[in-house]
């Protein structure tokens, strides 16, 4: 630690203002006072910074000493990260507990990555190999689902002198490198700073979709890999399900969960829950390939800034191994509402709803960080390709939508998931709207949905929303006129929209095998409505009757595929076509 100390000169909540502190930069960590509160420069003029202080400020006042640390706020990268909690500062969470009890004592210093413990280390090159940034140089077993990639710190390159498979504390040397610079010791843990994207070869455009097994999304609104997403979540709507189902069956590597609650309980809950997720493919607890970040609400809200940064700089470094990551964020307008408060208190010019006028670069910068990307590193000489999806939930406050959160948001993410409370009241889950959702993705990955599907998904996929719209309206003329004004062929359609709903876009999370879809059945389910309406629609101007087709004992049939097992699907949906095609030529022979 330095001998240079500020001098508090101001205390206003989280927001410490200091003199003396010439010599320090924009986001330097300092400890505050000699309780050593954990702080971060956010504002400098001269020699006077704006620190913002991730504890409690209570107590401290003008003249106790500020102590420069020279460094970034960063995170510790390397084996431990995965079925650990931590604070928006990266702070174990059970460590803080037993060291301090439920309630965090200031100032205490507790390692992200724990310095005892000993991983498995397996090196993935040779004495004499040369390797550069973001190098896999071995792998580290770190839980039963995830091999954790030993890399090569961006801006280090050399020739491996030494390399050794053993038991390893984060902090042992693993490998000596020959540098340009003289010798390099190569750890499993490495640094970076939370507020600078960490580096990549480059950029791949989101042509591969991360399927979820949830028919609405997949369907309908596609994410992306590497793609951004919002979804609003009034209260009972069930955003709760649907995040903890995104994070079981969503195709990727790794979860980041980053909780920013604004009530104590909804934390407590995501603390409670999130442990009893199991990884669907293994049975193993999901944390084993999970990270969660909670802020709870006895924490001062400067952590709750930070949070984000922390959880999103570990996604990167995940990305960066070349796995597919997943991180949702919830929720983000609890993170924008940090800020304003420190930006309140930093005197700053208020914006909209006295927001900073930053708040939309500060929303796009972080969004800007998903991608699906060539790694900087090889491994084993080859390239790897990584992605980091981001899910961000808004809460608004009214549910109103034109808050310049969701706006901000609203103007960078490429998906919108519409969760609504009405749809929830009726009792249609997933609550997500099919008329005010949208997808810009579906395009981009329409090549990768064919391939696993089939080449008339697309087209299915579409002349299904067609028909959801076309119901919507013709709903509106019924509620005007009522519904003997419809022609026969109006009321097929309605007929034919409500198995959309209710056949396929109606999901049950609890279900054992309706929670999951392969996009396979997904497709052929569509199929399967599709041709019920070509085949009935061809009847009716062949002289059937409506109320007939209404009736068709087919109908039952067709709203119980989704529970068929995906092992019996094909067969299933065989048949089920045989018997549409049998029962419709019984109606035409009728009439013929
Ligand atoms: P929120 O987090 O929005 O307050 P929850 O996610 O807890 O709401 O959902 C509220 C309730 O809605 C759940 O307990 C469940 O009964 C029901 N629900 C939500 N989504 C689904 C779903 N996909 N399938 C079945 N039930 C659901």
């Amino acid at each position: 630690m330095s001998e240079v100390t500020g001098t508090i000169i101001r205390v206003s909540g989280p927001l410490v203002v200091a003199r003396g502190m010439a010599g320090s930069k924009m986001y330097d960590v300092v400890r505050v006072s000699e309780k050593r509160l954990l702080g971060e420069i956010i504002q400098l003029r001269g020699d006077e910074a704006a620190i913002q202080v991730y504890e409690e400020t209570a107590g401290i006042g003008p003249g106790e000493p500020v102590y420069p640390t020279y460094e970034p706020l960063s995170v510790e990268l390397g084996p431990g990260l995965l079925e650990t909690i931590y604070d928006g500062v990266q702070r174990p969470l059970h460590l803080l507990e037993e060291k301090a009890g439920y309630f965090i004592t200031r100032g205490i210093e507790v390692p992200a990555l724990s310095r005892e413990r000993k991983w498995h280390f397996v090196p993935l090159c040779q004495k004499g190999d040369t390797v550069g940034p973001g190098d896999v140089i071995g792998e580290v077993a770190e839980t039963v689902l995830v091999k954790h990639r030993i890399l090569v710190p961006p801006g280090v390159q050399g020739r491996v002198r030494e390399i050794a498979e053993g038991d390893f504390c984060v902090t042992d040397p693993v490998a000596v490198l020959e540098t340009a610079t003289g010798e390099h010791r190569l750890t499993t843990v490495q640094r970076w700073p939370v507020r600078q994207p960490r580096p990549v070869r480059r950029r791949l455009p989101p042509d591969e979709p991360l399927l979820t097994g949830q028919r609405i999304i997949d369907t309908f609104f596609p994410i992306a890999k590497g793609g951004t997403a919002c979804v609003p979540g009034p209260f009972g709507s069930g955003k709760t399900v649907i995040q903890h189902q995104f994070a079981e069956w969503s195709d990727a590597d790794i979860v980041i969960f980053v909780g920013c609650g604004e009530r104590g309980n909804e934390m407590t809950d995501v603390l409670l829950e999130f442990p009893k997720l199991k990884d669907p493919k293994s049975g193993e607890p999901l944390m084993k390939r999970t990270v969660l970040i909670a802020n709870t609400s006895n924490m001062p809200v400067a952590a709750r800034e930070a949070s984000v940064y922390t959880a999103i700089t570990i996604g990167e470094y995940f990305r960066d191994m070349g796995y597919s990551v997943a991180l949702q964020a919830d929720s983000t307008s609890r993170w924008a509402e940090a800020m304003r408060e420190i930006s309140g208190r930093l005197e700053e010019m208020p914006g909209e709803e006295g927001y900073p006028a930053y708040l939309a670069t500060r929303i796009a910068e972080f969004y800007e960080r998903a991608g699906r990307v060539t790694c900087l590193g090889r491994y084993q000489g080859k390239e790897m390709e990584g992605s980091l999806t981001v899910i961000g939930s808004v809460s608004p406050p009214g549910g109103d939508l034109n808050d310049p959160v969701v706006q901000a948001t609203l103007r960078v993410v490429k998906v919108f998931w519409s969760l609504e409370d009405k749809l929830a009241f009726q009792r249609h889950f997933p609550a997500i709207s099919w008329l005010r959702s949208y997808s810009l993705y579906t395009d981009v990955v329409a090549a990768a949905m064919a391939q696993r599907t089939q080449p008339d998904f697309l087209e299915h996929a579409r002349q299904a929303m067609a028909l959801l719209q076309k119901e919507a309206e013709l709903e509106e003329i019924v509620r005007l006129v009522g519904k003997d004004t419809l022609s026969a062929e109006d009321r097929l359609v309605l007929e034919v929209a409500r198995s959309l709903r209710e056949d396929f876009l109606h999901q049950n999370a609890f279900h054992e095998i309706d929670t999951y879809t392969s996009l396979k059945k997904q497709a052929a389910m569509l199929a399967v409505i599709l041709r019920f309406y070509a085949l009935t629609r061809e009847a009716l101007n062949r002289g059937a009757e409506i109320d007939q087709i209404e009736k068709l004992p087919v109908r039952e049939r067709i709203a119980r595929m989704k529970f068929i097992p995906e092992e019996e699907f094909e067969s299933a949906l065989n048949a089920l076509h045989r018997q549409l095609e049998a029962e419709i030529n019984r109606l035409s022979g009728n009439y013929d």
